[in-house]
This record gives C-alpha cells, sequence and structure tokens, in this order.
C-alpha cells in the first residue's frame, strides 16, 4: 500500500501532509486554549469580554473591525455583539492572532467604550438603539 502524502479538501485544495500537519498541530492547540479560556471566563461570572488588538493588517484583515472592541461573552448583553457573532464573522479563523480578554469592572467598560465613538455608531447601527 502507498504511503498516504497528502489529501483534496472539500473545496478541492490539495494538501500535502506535511503541511497539513504544521497548520493543524497549532491551530488545534490554539482553538482548544480559546475555547477553554472563554468558557472559564463565562464559568467565573464574567459577561464581557475585550478582543485583543494585534496582527497586521495583512495576518488578519478579517478581524480588523473586531480588534480591541468590546462583545459579551453569555449573548445577552443588550447593546453589546456576542462573542459568537464576532466568530460567525470570521474572528478566530484560522492562524488568527486575536484573544479574548475579561472586561471586569463597569469602570473598564466605560473607559473602553468611551475610546472608540465609530465602534459606538457601528453598535447603534447593527442593534438599532442606543447604549450607555
Ligand atoms: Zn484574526
Amino acid at each position: 500500500m502507498d504511503k498516504l502524502t497528502g489529501f483534496v479538501d472539500k473545496k478541492g485544495k490539495a494538501w500535502d501532509m506535511s503541511q497539513y500537519a504544521s497548520l493543524l498541530g497549532p491551530e488545534a492547540t490554539i482553538q482548544s486554549y480559546r475555547q477553554g479560556n472563554l468558557n472559564g471566563m463565562v464559568e467565573s461570572g464574567a459577561t464581557l469580554g475585550r478582543i485583543s488588538e494585534g496582527g497586521s493588517a495583512n495576518t488578519c484583515s478579517v478581524c480588523q473591525k473586531w480588534a480591541g472592541q468590546v462583545v459579551s461573552l453569555t449573548g445577552d448583553v443588550p447593546g453589546i455583539p456576542s462573542i459568537d457573532e464576532a466568530i460567525e464573522e470570521g474572528l478566530f479563523h484560522p492562524n488568527c492572532v486575536h484573544m479574548v480578554n475579561v472586561i471586569s469592572s463597569d469602570a473598564e467598560l466605560d473607559y473602553l467604550l468611551s475610546l472608540n465613538q465609530e465602534y459606538l455608531d457601528y453598535l447603534m447601527q447593527i442593534h438599532n438603539i442606543l447604549i450607555l
């Protein structure tokens, strides 16, 4: 039997096994770390997180809209998009450099939201409500 050296994925892309392993290894680790991190935050009572800044336009263009923004970890905070929405829009794509950090106080939330009028405008637009 021939040794398996690669495969073609559902989208028709041909993968060499070493390419695939180099992608899957770290990525699987990162994804499970992120999920564990999120679960831990919610279990400890956190409701809000902030998506990390960082990543260049080239490595993470899909996340530019979300970088530095405040998200609801539980999806039940009026006026704040949920982490699931961010993920659906592409956050945490393969090789994503972003993480979520918990926001622990109202004062910190007020401060973060005050930083970015564009973000407030965006929230009001998509949720059609006023926040703060
Ligand atoms: Zn990203």
